[in-house]
């Protein structure tokens, strides 16, 4: 079994939330990830999927540190980044770069694509202006474009394009893991598909760790090792791909997976649908806080919280009705 690369312990971020009268602290916060723990092993394709809201995004921020946790660890390599200091921090981003959701809003309209791809070489003060130049001719290769795209600005770029020069920028300076926050879903079907392929091409090629973030359980099924699923900031179920997919056990992931669209309309395949909506993060209920929505819960389910505990197979659940 591979090494853990990245270790998160009892992971938190509540953001609090502004009391409308001036000078008064209000006591209450929005628990966007609340007490959440996993590894990633290196060389590994991570998912972590959910409904909009359930905290998978600002998980993302809080590895890469680009927002602080409230508490809890992010062990890379032995090193705890959140309680580093800024400047230890910035050095850690070499390490560890994102990939972000809309490739039209990540990118600065004013720079050309070779500025864009040079910029993270220049902040961490890498090589010179001779050196760099290479290495974005080079990361234009490597992700699919030409040098003659180098002098070109962003709006010349289709989605997919744009994309590509985003992934050559979290490339540019070596990193271990990549953090893909919904790297397709703002790009036709067609070109998700190239996205996808480039992105598992460069993994074999670079020797990357992937944290794929996706409400898109289609796409997670073709590019991830293990995946967790997230639900109001926590995590109900965790496990590789063939046992989510093949064996889900928590009833949140049976719902998710029953809403992936059939393959065939032959296939036999019951749909389970939620109840309401995603309740408030800032009063979660108690005990399991999907008791609400959740067709199987039991008394115990509105008092007692479940814990994520390993079950017979190796994955792991959060759910009253697995404990022995
Ligand atoms: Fe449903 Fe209870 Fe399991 Fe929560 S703990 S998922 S409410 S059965």
């Amino acid at each position: 079994m591979a090494e853990a690369i990245i270790k998160v312990e009892n992971l938190k971020k509540h953001f609090p939330i502004q009391d409308p009268l001036p000078f008064k602290k209000s006591k209450q916060s929005v628990k966007a990830v609340d007490g959440v723990s996993f590894e990633v092993l290196r060389g590994e394709t991570l998912g972590i999927v959910g409904e909009s809201g359930c905290g998978k995004s600002t998980m993302a921020r809080l590895i890469n540190q680009l927002i602080r946790p409230t508490d809890g660890k992010v062990v890379f390599k032995g090193q705890d980044l959140a309680s580093m200091g800024t400047k230890e921090i910035r050095a850690s981003r070499k390490s560890i770069q994102m990939v972000f959701q809309n490739p039209y809003a990540s990118l600065d309209p004013r720079k050309t694509i070779k500025q864009l791809i040079a910029e993270p070489l220049e902040i961490h003060k890498m090589g010179d202006p001779l050196s760099r130049k290479k290495r974005v001719q080079e990361l234009l290769e490597v992700v699919g474009l030409s040098s003659y795209h180098a002098d070109r600005y962003p709006h010349e770029f289709s989605g997919g394009q744009r994309q590509r020069i985003n992934i050559a920028r979290a490339l540019a300076l070596n990193p271990d893991v990549i953090i893909c926050d919904e790297p397709v879903s703002a790009l036709d079907v067609s070109v998700q598909a190239q996205v996808i392929n480039l992105l598992k091409d460069l993994q074999k090629q670079f020797d990357l760790t992937y944290i794929f973030i996706s409400h898109d359980l289609n796409v997670v099924r073709y590019m991830c090792d293990r995946i967790a699923v997230m639900y109001l900031g926590k995590i109900v179920e965790i496990g590789t791909f063939a046992e989510i997919y093949e064996n889900p056990l928590h009833p949140y992931t049976k719902a998710l997976l029953s809403a992936i669209p059939k393959e065939s309309p032959y296939e036999k395949k019951e749909r389970i649908l939620l109840k309401g909506d995603v309740p408030s993060p800032v009063h979660p209920p108690a005990g399991c806080h999907f008791h609400q929505r959740c067709h199987l819960a039991m008394d115990i389910c509105k008092t007692a919280r479940p814990e994520l505990k390993q079950h017979e197979t190796m994955q792991r659940v959060a759910c009253h009705l697995f404990e022995s």
